[in-house]
């Protein structure tokens, strides 16, 4: 990901090099191709133009820096604007004072929320808390079956509807997850819910229910970078829909542009909290916005 941006960004600063000072006309050509490299990754229009904005203001005002040479500087604001429009600081997970911390997870089928659940599930485990999986995605048949396998891969309890006891609703699965949760002294539960190709309004209330009923600490939007412009709509009808705390981008290894990662955080006001980047359990970790700025920018 990010590669096209990558290497736009170094040739709009190549064009830089060997100047002893930025003229207006520097700083506007160079704003016109950082605008141009951002929409061609498919950042959202608004952000691309707040982003350019800034810059260009910045770079103007910037006091000459015996340090830095004019490319140097305007990498230096670039950077820092990045983090910025990435969300600024890592926002880490907020557990709960007492009694299990609750995360639920939201988005839509084929996101990556099932593999996220466990990847999660994992790196909880490593920080030395003890995760349990709620199966409360109970729409798609192979779901649940798949949750439990993925349980299995990284050694977590997963919470599920009985066999032979109907499909169950999942709004009573879940809200008894918590009550076993308690029982059997798992400290963080982290709650599957069942995704649907678009969105609807049944898929809406459903998740609303199930987060009316186990009250959780953290809602995460679990979004698919690669599908690109359509990532900022579909986190926005989740926030009007549901609301969530933080965003999760999965398939961060793929040859996305790079657009959902950029906007979404801007956009939604949501800061993205973790990262999903391949298919193994490993491939999961606290998204880190300065990290990535400087991925962009290597
Ligand atoms: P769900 O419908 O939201 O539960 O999505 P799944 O967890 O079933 O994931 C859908 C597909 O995406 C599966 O084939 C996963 O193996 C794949 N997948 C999930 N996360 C990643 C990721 O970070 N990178 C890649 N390359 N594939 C992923």
């Amino acid at each position: 990901m990010f590669a096209t941006l990558s290497d736009r960004l170094a040739d709009t600063f190549k064009n830089l090099r060997g100047k002893g000072r930025l003229s207006e006309a520097d700083i506007d050509a160079t704003a016109r191709e950082i605008r141009i490299a951002l929409l061609e990754a498919d950042v959202a229009l608004p952000v691309v133009k707040e982003f350019v904005g800034a810059v260009k203001d910045r770079a103007r005002g910037e006091e000459v820096s015996g340090a830095l040479n004019p490319a140097q500087q305007i990498i230096k604001i670039v950077n820092e604007e990045l983090v910025t429009i990435l969300g600024g600081e890592t926002r880490r997970l907020r557990y709960a004072k007492t009694g299990p911390t609750v995360i639920m997870l939201a988005g839509l089928q084929g996101a990556g929320k099932t593999t996220l659940a466990a990847k999660l599930a994992l790196w909880l485990k490593e920080q030395g808390k003890a995760p349990m999986l709620v199966a409360a995605d109970l729409q798609r048949p192979n779901a649940v079956k798949q949750l439990q396998v993925n349980g299995e891969r990284v050694g977590v309890t997963v919470f599920a509807p009985e066999p032979g006891n109907g499909v169950g609703d999942p709004v009573s699965v879940a809200r008894a997850s918590i009550e076993q949760a308690k029982r059997t002294l798992h400290d963080v539960v982290i709650v599957d819910t069942a995704g649907r190709l678009g969105i609807d309004a049944e898929l809406m209330k459903q998740a609303s229910d199930i987060r009316d009923a186990v009250d959780p600490d953290e809602v995460l939007f679990v979004v698919d970078a690669m599908i690109g412009q359509d990532a900022v709509t579909t986190a926005q009808s989740f926030l009007e829909g549901v609301g969530y705390d933080g965003v999760v981008l999965t398939k961060l290894d793929g040859d996305a542009r790079g657009g959902a990662a950029l906007s979404i955080a801007s956009i939604t006001g949501k800061p993205v909290m973790f990262a999903s980047n391949g298919e193994k359990m490993t491939d999961f970790d606290l998204f880190h916005p300065d990290r990535m700025a400087s991925r962009i920018l290597d």
